[in-house]
C-alpha cells in the first residue's frame, strides 16, 4: 500500500487502446499512486481534466486521436499542463522520440516494457513532481505549509465547519525578539531558530492542525476542528512555553518569546479575511500588553478562559495549602429520628470568605484532573473525621462523593485502602457515592474496583438516582447497597404527579432488589410525610440539617444521641 499524504497522493493516468497493454501498465504502477485509466485520446483528455494527474503514461499509436495530439491538448490546457507525460510506444525510430519530446513529453518508454526499469523511471518522475509541488506549497526554510497551502486548508476547514456547525480557530504567532537576534547575530542564527521554532510548534499541535510559516517572524496555526475554546487556551499555553524554552545554537543560548492572537469561526469571524484580520489585531494587543502572552479577539472568549484559568489556579493553591474544607450533612431515619450517616461535602471559600459552590468548580476539577488530588484530600479528611466520631462513641458511617474521573484512575482502589489504613477507620463506616454514568464508562475496570471495595466492607451508593442513565442492567452487574433518590424528584413530589410516580417506581424497585433508599433534598414536613407514606424512610435535607462543619456535626451527633432531631 502506498502512503496517503494529505492532498498529495500522486495520480497516474494510463492511456492505451490495447486491453492487454493497459492492464500490464496499470498493474506495474498500481502501488505508486492513484491509477486512472483511459482507452482513447478523447477520454484521456476528459480524465486528465477531472483527476489532474501527476504522471500520464501515454500510448502513441491509438485510433482517432494519437498520443502526440493528446499530449498537445494536455499541454495547452492550464488545468493539465503540469502533468509529466511519458510516451509509451513500440516504434523505435529516433525521429519519433524527438517528436515526443517536442510535444512536451519528458520521457519515453519502449514496448515491450521492461517493467522494473519502467517503474524506476516513473517513480523518479513522481518524486520530482512531489518536490515541485512541495516547493510550490511549502516554505523553503522550514518545510512548513506556506500561505497558499494554508489558504486552501482554511477554505476547506470553513466549509466543513459550516456544514458540521463546528468551530475553526486561527492562531497568529509573532516571535517577539527574533528580529533583534537576527540583527545582532546574523541571518544564519535566525534561520536556525525559525527551523527549531517550527518543529516545537508542530510538536505541540495535532496532526489535523496546519502549522504554517507566513513571512519573517510570523507563524499561523489553523485548528480546523475545535472542540471548545478551552482546548485552544490550553494549546496556547503549551505553545508559549515551547517557544520560551531556551534554544541552543552553535553552543550559544538564545531566548525567544511569542505573542499570540486568536480568532474563532463562527464566534468572532465569518470568513478567511476576518479570521486573519482579527487574529492579527489580537496579536498586536498581546504585543502591546507586554509580549509572551496571548489574546483572543473576542473579549467574551477571553474573559471566560481567563476566569477558568483563575479558577484552576485558585484550586491548585487551595489544595497546596490544604485550605479546602469538608462539611457534613446528616441522613436521618424518619421513623425514629436516628442519624444513619453523614455525607461529606467539599467547601471552598474565596479570598473574601464567601463559599464557592462545588458545582462551580468540581466540573473544572474533573476536566483538569485536579479532582484526583482534591478527592483524595476529601476522602482522607472524611475518614479521619469519621474515626473521631467513632472514638466519641458514635459509629456513624460517612459517605464521600467520588467522581467518575477518580474511579477511572488505576490507583483508585489502592488509594482508598491506604486512606482506610492511615485513618484507622473501619471499612464498614465508609460509603462511596457514585453517579449512574460511571457504569457506562468504558475506560477502566470500574466493576472490578467496586467489587474489591465491597469485599473490604465499603458500601456503594448511587447518587442522583433516576437522572443519569436509562439502562438499568448495571444494577445487576455492579455491587450496590444504596440508591439516593435525586432531589429534583423530591422537590416537585407534592405538585407534579409524574415525579411522585417516579418515586413510587424507584421505591418498588429498591425493595425488589433489596437496596437501601435515601431521599435527597427533603425541605418540608409534607415532603417527609409523603415519602414515608410511600415507603422511603431515610431522608437527607435542609429540613433535618444543613451541611455543617465537623465541630458542629460533633455537637449535632451528641445532641441527637441524647434528644432527637425531630424537625
Ligand atoms: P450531591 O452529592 O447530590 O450533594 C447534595 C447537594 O445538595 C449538596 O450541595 C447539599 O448541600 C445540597 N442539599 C442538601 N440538602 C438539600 C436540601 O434540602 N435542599 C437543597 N436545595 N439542597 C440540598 P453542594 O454541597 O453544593 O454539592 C453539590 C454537588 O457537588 C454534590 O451533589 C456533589 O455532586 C458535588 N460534590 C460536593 N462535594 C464533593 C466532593 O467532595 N467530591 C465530588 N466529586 N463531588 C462533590
Ligand atoms: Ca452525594
Ligand atoms: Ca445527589
Amino acid at each position: 500500500m502506498h502512503r496517503k499524504i494529505f492532498g498529495l497522493e500522486p495520480v497516474i493516468l494510463v492511456v492505451d487502446d490495447q486491453t492487454t497493454d493497459i492492464r500490464m501498465l496499470s498493474e506495474a504502477v498500481r502501488d505508486l499512486g492513484n491509477v486512472q485509466l483511459a482507452t482513447d485520446g478523447r477520454s484521456a483528455i476528459l480524465a486528465a481534466r477531472r483527476w489532474g494527474p501527476d504522471v500520464v503514461l501515454l500510448d502513441i499509436e491509438m485510433p482517432g486521436m494519437n498520443g502526440f495530439e493528446v499530449c498537445r491538448a494536455l499541454k495547452s490546457d492550464p488545468k493539465t499542463c503540469d502533468a509529466a507525460v511519458i510516451f509509451v510506444t513500440s516504434h523505435t525510430q529516433t525521429e519519433n522520440e524527438l517528436r515526443a519530446l517536442d510535444y512536451g513529453g519528458i520521457d519515453f518508454l519502449q514496448k515491450p516494457l521492461n517493467i522494473p526499469l519502467a517503474r524506476a523511471r516513473i517513480k523518479a518522475h513522481i518524486a520530482l513532481r512531489n518536490e515541485a509541488k512541495k516547493l510550490a506549497n511549502h516554505d523553503a526554510l522550514t518545510g512548513l505549509p506556506n500561505r497558499f497551502l494554508l489558504q486552501d486548508r482554511i477554505e476547506q476547514a470553513l466549509q466543513n465547519a459550516q456544514s458540521s456547525q463546528g468551530q475553526v480557530a486561527m492562531l497568529l504567532i509573532h516571535l517577539d525578539n527574533l528580529k533583534a537576534i537576527s540583527d545582532s547575530f546574523g541571518q544564519s542564527v535566525s534561520d536556525e531558530l525559525l527551523r527549531e521554532v517550527s518543529s516545537r510548534l508542530t510538536a505541540c499541535s495535532q496532526a489535523v492542525d496546519t502549522v504554517s510559516r507566513q513571512r519573517g517572524e510570523e507563524f499561523i496555526i489553523l485548528l480546523p476542528d475545535v472542540s471548545g475554546v478551552d482546548a485552544i487556551g490550553a494549546l496556547t499555553v503549551r505553545l508559549l512555553s515551547a517557544v520560551s524554552a531556551p534554544f541552543s545554537i552553535q553552543a550559544n543560548r538564545y531566548d525567544l518569546s511569542a505573542s499570540i492572537g486568536i480568532s474563532v469561526f463562527p464566534d468572532d469571524s465569518h470568513s478567511l479575511d476576518s479570521l486573519y484580520q482579527h487574529a492579527d489585531s489580537a496579536m498586536c494587543r498581546a504585543r502591546q500588553e507586554g509580549r509572551n502572552r496571548y489574546r483572543f479577539f473576542s473579549s467574551d472568549i477571553e474573559s471566560s478562559i481567563r476566569a477558568k484559568q483563575l479558577l484552576e489556579q485558585g484550586m491548585r493553591n487551595t489544595l497546596e495549602h490544604g485550605l479546602f474544607d469538608v462539611f457534613y450533612q446528616a441522613k436521618i431515619d424518619a421513623r425514629d429520628n436516628r442519624v444513619m450517616g453523614v455525607e461529606a461535602l467539599i467547601r471552598w471559600r474565596d479570598g473574601d470568605g464567601n463559599f464557592i459552590p462545588p458545582m462551580d468548580f468540581i466540573p473544572l476539577a474533573e476536566e483538569t484532573g485536579l479532582i484526583v488530588p482534591i478527592g483524595q484530600f476529601v476522602l482522607l479528611k472524611a475518614c479521619m473525621d469519621a474515626k473521631k466520631f467513632y472514638e466519641h462513641g458514635q459509629a456513624i458511617p460517612v459517605s464521600v462523593n467520588i467522581s467518575a474521573v477518580q474511579l477511572q484512575e488505576e490507583s483508585f482502589l489502592g488509594m482508598v485502602m491506604n486512606i482506610l489504613a492511615d485513618s484507622g477507620l473501619s471499612p464498614e463506616l465508609l460509603e462511596l457515592e457514585i453517579t449512574e454514568g460511571v457504569h457506562a464508562s468504558p475506560l477502566y475496570n470500574t466493576r472490578e474496583t467496586l467489587i474489591a471495595l465491597r469485599a473490604l466492607g465499603v458500601r456503594i451508593s448511587i447518587d442522583d438516582f433516576g437522572t443519569g442513565y436509562s439502562n438499568l442492567t448495571y444494577l445487576k452487574r455492579f455491587p450496590i447497597d444504596v440508591l439516593k433518590i435525586d432531589q429534583s424528584f423530591v422537590k416537585d413530589l407534592l405538585v407534579d404527579k409524574s415525579d411522585a410516580a417516579i418515586i413510587v417506581a424507584i421505591i418498588a424497585f429498591a425493595e425488589a432488589l433489596g437496596l437501601e433508599l435515601v431521599a435527597e433534598g427533603v425541605e418540608t414536613c409534607e415532603q417527609a410525610a409523603t415519602l414515608r407514606s410511600l415507603g422511603c424512610n431515610i431522608m437527607q435535607g435542609f429540613l433535618y440539617s444543613r451541611p455543617i462543619p465537623f465541630a458542629h456535626m460533633c455537637t449535632f451527633l451528641a445532641e441527637a444521641a441524647t434528644n432527637d432531631v425531630t424537625p
